[in-house]
């Protein structure tokens, strides 16, 4: 598949921008939203490549010689300007207004795609502000961002904003049933945990993540010894901490899914549908409320990490937790218990 057509579900945006291409009415600036791994830069170069292609009229024919170089990045004439260390700076900024203030190499469009957009600071906001207030030609930026409300107000209101979908659950696992050959059981369990978002859903399907589910799901299903099992599995993923996220992420699904459950929600609404008896079994031995706090200590274990906090440490406290549930409640007892004793 190639340019639009790899844009599985996002046929309204697509259609908006080739009619843009077609009535000559290309926007300056476009701010492209959406959550990690639901397609932006995908639509981003697909919308370059269609600009460019010297094949066809408003989409991209994935083989000439301009399609190939901007998916390889290196289009004289398209921009991409990412954050390093987590923040995009003032000077990249300024030098894609270099760029721009410089005739096209090759005649046609100048493009400038913006990645992760909230993470500028705020002296590459106004300079960027300025690019935008003083449009030129055949010039296009695209501001690629979680959301609109994360930038400066000034910006988004010079940009056409360009929301994409979120896909249902069946759609994104009828995907990987045909695409990467999935079981349909497990398309839906890959589909349930990606959220609506085809990037992520595909990410998991065509790397080893998938046996990390199994990994943790062992851990919270097993009959004994689950406190040495989450140890153990807290050293496995202190070796591999590319799999941290995601199994974190499947331990919230299962969280949720308890608590589903517990509420009486159809099967079809939980994630780990393959192991609705373990959920119906697990739900039915604790309160809502231990199950809450202990989302709630993913989260916080989560932003401990991205803080560079000990991460070994952090993951044998946090998983051995998770081994029982229970330990949820007595904490919140002690709590109780203290604050009552002091008045
Ligand atoms: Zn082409």
């Amino acid at each position: 598949m190639r340019g639009f057509d790899t844009l599985i579900g996002q046929e309204a945006v697509v259609k908006r921008l080739q009619q843009a291409i077609n009535s000559g009415r290309v926007a300056h600036a476009y701010l492209i939203t959406g959550a990690p791994g639901s397609g932006k830069k995908t639509l981003a170069l697909a919308f370059a490549q269609a600009l460019f292609c010297q094949n066809r009229e408003n989409s991209a024919c994935g083989h000439c010689r301009n399609c190939s170089r901007i998916e390889a990045g290196n289009h004289p004439d398209v921009t991409i300007v990412e954050p390093k260390t987590g923040r995009l700076r003032i000077d990249q900024i300024r030098r894609l207004k270099e760029k721009f203030a410089l005739q096209a190499y090759e005649g046609t469009w100048k493009i400038g795609m913006i990645i992760d957009a909230e993470t500028m600071t705020a002296a590459a906001a106004n300079s960027l502000l300025k690019l935008l207030e003083e449009p030129s030609g055949r010039a296009v930026i695209m501001l690629l961002s979680v959301g609109p409300s994360m930038l400066l107000p000034t910006i988004v209101s010079r940009c056409q904003i360009i929301p994409m979908r979120r896909l249902s659950r069946l759609r994104i696992a009828s995907f990987l049933e045909d695409e990467y050959q999935l079981s349909p059981e497990t398309a839906m369990v890959v589909a349930g945990l990606a959220d609506g978002r085809l990037g992520q859903a595909i990410e998991m399907a065509s790397t080893d993540k998938l046996v990390w589910k199994d990994r943790v799901l062992a851990m919270v299903t097993s009959e004994s010894g689950r406190g040495l099992e989450a140890l153990r599995l807290a050293a496995m993923l202190d070796t591999e901490p590319d799999a941290i996220e995601f199994s974190l992420q499947v331990l919230t699904a299962w969280l949720r899914d308890l608590l589903l459950v517990a509420s009486g929600c159809a099967e079809e609404v939980v994630v780990h549908q393959d192991h609705h008896n373990q959920l119906l079994a697990e739900s039915g031995k604790y309160d809502e409320s231990p199950i809450r706090q202990a989302i709630l200590q993913v989260e916080d274990a989560r932003r401990a990490l991205q803080a560079h906090a000990n991460r070994r440490l952090t993951l044998d406290a946090l998983l051995y937790q998770m081994a029982d549930l229970t330990s949820f409640s007595r904490v919140s007892e002690v709590y109780k218990y203290g604050k009552s004793s002091r008045g």
